[in-house]
């Protein structure tokens, strides 16, 4: 049986001064799903997040986090939900360790249910868990700010921005710790990311938000599909004067002496497009497709890269 692990309808918000950041949002989030969420920035992403995660008040809608109404039932949505946010909030004072226990605290966790030393290791922090916060990287810190995220066990995990400016050896352990709570425990994972790439690897579904709405909401794989444009690129055995011509087929030479021929998968077969630049005497060395991705979609959804 699958169910909604998030259920948003109508969520607005207008932030004191005006500032229309949502202008009513329905989205559904699978339970069990890698969901990210995208947009160019100013998008609307930070402020859905910080609703979901109860930093913020909404201006209008309804929100279900696991089946709780976020206004009935504030503390059942609550733990349901842990928020790893953008900012770098940490309380200075503490160290990771103490860190951890004052979040558990916060949420009720009975002392013997608490796994603090399990999820240091786990973002590997072991050896600074009494280790000042001041003196903590900034990697460091968002490796507690998931910790922090994971004190009371929840079924959703919400990473917002988790690896902007991060180094490749944090992202990818970043990376590994998520895949491993949503494939072993089945945790719901939402992430917000503007690496596309990582996006297209990471999320089964995904919705794209612009300006306050929801622009697109579908799987990865759809998404990825839709864009029907395809870009053959064939290097000629010898430079072409006159471009062959071909309906439904834009031809265009390229500095580096390239033919790129651009034509829509649907009505048109690669072995079409071999077959006009035989008739036009062009001889291939060389050849190979641009296939469209996520920053296409992107492209073409929202008009910014
Ligand atoms: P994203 O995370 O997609 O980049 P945000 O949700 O942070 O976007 O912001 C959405 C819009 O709301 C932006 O125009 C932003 O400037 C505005 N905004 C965000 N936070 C506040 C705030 N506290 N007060 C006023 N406007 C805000
Ligand atoms: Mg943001």
């Amino acid at each position: 049986m699958t169910r909604d692990a998030i259920r948003i309808e109508g969520l607005k918000k207008t932030y004191q001064g005006g500032k229309e950041a949502l202008k009513g949002i329905d989205l559904t989030i699978p339970a069990g799903s890698i969901f990210g969420l995208l947009g160019p920035n100013g998008a609307g992403k930070s402020t859905t997040i910080n609703i979901l995660a109860g930093l913020i008040n909404k201006t209008a809608g309804k929100v279900d986090i696991w089946g709780w109404d976020q206004d009935r039932n504030p503390r059942q949505s609550r733990a349901a939900i842990g928020v790893m946010p953008q900012e770098l909030n940490l309380d200075p004072f503490f160290a990771p360790r103490a860190a951890l226990e004052v979040q558990a605290g916060l949420y009720g966790v009975p002392k013997a249910q608490r796994r603090s030393d399990e999820i240091l290791e786990m973002v590997g922090l072991t050896d600074k868990a009494n280790a000042y916060a001041r003196t903590l990287s900034g990697g460091m810190r968002r490796r507690l700010l998931l910790a922090k995220a994971l004190v009371h066990h929840p079924q959703i995990l919400v990473l917002d921005e988790p690896t902007a400016g991060v180094d490749i050896e944090l992202r990818k352990m970043l990376w590994d710790n998520v895949r491993k709570l949503n494939r072993e425990r089945g945790m719901t994972i939402i992430l917000t990311t503007h690496y596309l790439e990582e996006a297209e690897e990471m999320c089964d579904e995904i919705a794209i938000i612009d300006k306050g709405a929801l622009v697109k909401r579908d799987s990865t794989a759809n998404l990825l599909g839709s864009l029907d444009g395809k870009t053959m690129i064939v290097q000629p055995d010898q430079p072409v004067e006159t471009l062959p011509q071909a309906k439904g087929i834009t031809v265009e030479n390229r500095a580096d002496g390239s033919l790129a021929l651009s034509y829509r998968a649907s009505q048109i077969t690669a072995e079409d497009v071999l077959a006009v630049l035989h008739s036009a005497g062009i001889r291939i060395r060389d050849v190979r497709t641009e296939q469209a991705d996520l920053e296409d979609v992107f492209l073409a959804l929202t008009g910014s890269a």
